[in-house]
């Protein structure tokens, strides 16, 4: 009997993205192929794609010109182009590159297989949805069978596509309008989940906190979602992204107060802090209603972590803007941030604005000037930890230091503490905070709350 083929995915992107490949390494798995352990073996390679910045694209060409060397001495390996640059760019890719078998869309991931099988007898094929057929959305198999790459967290997907009309922002036009999937199919997954020892829930949406609208008039229902997964037996932790401030609702607040498992974390993307730019964003709310929300949940919600996305040289952005934006994230005090250079993608109404545009050594200078501010908010952040008890939930050994082991506080900080002989991926444990620094703290190990729920044994060093 013929071994079976062998495939790989290599993931772009945002968490969105890497649930997607999860859920395609899945349905290829249910069609008889094994994971290879990465591409220069593998029979049919993958590439989820992201379009959200410029240079999505070099990434994306850079990587298939590699491919292409590969098939050249393998002709029967088959490429596949998926994700949301295939669903922009559909066709033309495989003009650019035609060496590509597949080029598949946002909407139709779980086409990849048919369409690959199909490539091997009509040769190159390119299938991109305009929309996303609901009832595909709506499917729960492909995330009954995802492939997760953990076995104690897990991304939940609750809702694709935005509905908003950010105007740097790529997204509503390769994932469509919001589509919120059937709440008790959600909590089906969950229930799935934790019954195999998944312990820690992300819910991935690019507007969480509206889901449901789509659903009820009655408005989102996205408290009733968080205190639904919060009932759900064996889920400790909830975790959520991206939430939009406008929609940031009371309800929701007390709902992530209330709720046990749901952990003190926020992602709140502020973008900016100046009103003219925040309009010119199209981003829909204040720097002062941004600011009330934000201390409305931190009175309610305890210990609560704030993390944000923010933008630098948005057209026009003048200087006192920008100080603007300093004063507002020095008020903010965030416990993070991702914080992004502008970069006009094709197909937005930012991208239009081009006699605005901020020079490079400008938009380089308020970059760092922007770094600094929040690298000491962060440090000071992590410093306020230090003699603090943690719980954690352990990742594994530590990428910087295979002598420790790393994991994740409920505020979601990164801790490294010493390896420990009765902890592995997975065990829950309390740690001492010893110090704070930027990007991470450090412990020291207290006590194991308990052992790793889900089966599989993750092998440790050998001490
Ligand atoms: S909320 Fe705005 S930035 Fe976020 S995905 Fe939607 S359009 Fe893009």
């Amino acid at each position: 009997m013929a071994a079976p083929k062998t495939f790989s995915i290599r993931t772009f992107g945002c968490q969105m993205n890497e649930h997607d490949s999860e859920r395609l390494a899945g349905l290829l798995v249910a069609d008889g192929l094994v994971r290879a352990p990465d591409d220069e073996v593998a029979d049919v390679v993958v590439l989820n794609t992201c379009t959200i910045r410029e240079n999505a694209d070099l990434k994306l060409y850079s990587a298939l010109g590699h491919l292409k060397a590969l098939k050249e001495q393998r002709p029967d390996m088959q490429i596949a182009v998926g994700g949301c640059m295939a669903q922009k760019d559909r066709g033309a890719i495989q003009q650019r590159a035609n060496w590509v078998d597949v080029v598949f869309g946002t909407h139709n991931l779980a086409a990849a297989p048919l369409l690959l099988r199909r490539a091997r007898s009509e040769g190159p094929l390119t299938e991109v949805l305009d929309a996303p057929d609901p009832e595909a959305n709506r499917d729960m198999a492909p995330a009954l069978y995802a492939v997760r790459e953990s076995p104690f967290a897990a991304w939940i997907t609750i809702q694709t596509g935005c509905d908003n009309t950010c105007a740097y922002c790529i997204v509503p036009s390769v994932r469509g309008q919001e589509i919120s999937r059937p709440m008790q199919d959600v909590i089906d997954e969950a229930t799935m989940l934790a019954s195999s020892g998944v312990v820690e829930l992300t819910v991935l949406g690019q507007n969480v906190n509206s889901y449901g609208r789509d659903i009820t008039k009655r408005g989102p229902l996205f408290a009733d979602l968080l205190r639904a997964l919060g009932e759900v037996p064996g889920v400790e932790r909830i975790r959520f992204t991206s939430p939009h401030p406008k929609d940031l609702r009371p309800e929701t607040i007390a709902a992530m107060a209330e709720t046990k498992a749901v952990c003190p974390q926020l992602h709140l993307p502020l973008q900016h802090g100046a009103n003219r730019v925040l309009a010119a964003m199209r981003r829909g709310y204040s720097v002062e209603r941004y600011l009330e929300r934000l201390a409305s949940a931190r009175e309610a919600i305890f210990d609560l972590a704030v993390t944000t996305d923010l933008i630098v040289g948005f057209p026009g952005e003048t200087e006192p803007e920008f100080e603007e934006l300093l004063e507002a994230v020095s008020v903010a005090q965030f416990d993070s941030a991702y914080t992004f250079i502008f970069s006009a993608r094709e197909g937005t109404r930012a991208a239009l604005m081009t006699e605005q545009f901020v020079g490079e050594d400008v938009i380089k200078d308020r970059f760092e000037r922007l770094k600094q501010v929040l690298d000491r908010s962060a440090l000071l952040k992590h410093e306020a930890r230090v003699g603090l008890l943690e719980e954690v939930l352990v990742e594994g050994p530590s990428r910087r230091n295979p002598m420790m082991l790393s994991g994740r506080t409920r505020q979601g900080k990164l801790i490294h503490f010493a390896l420990a002989s009765d902890v592995r991926a997975g065990s829950l444990v309390q740690v001492r905070v010893r110090h704070g620094a930027p990007y991470h703290l450090l412990g020291e190990i207290e006590s194991v709350v308990r052992p790793p729920r889900h089966k599989v044994r993750i092998p440790l060093l050998s001490s």
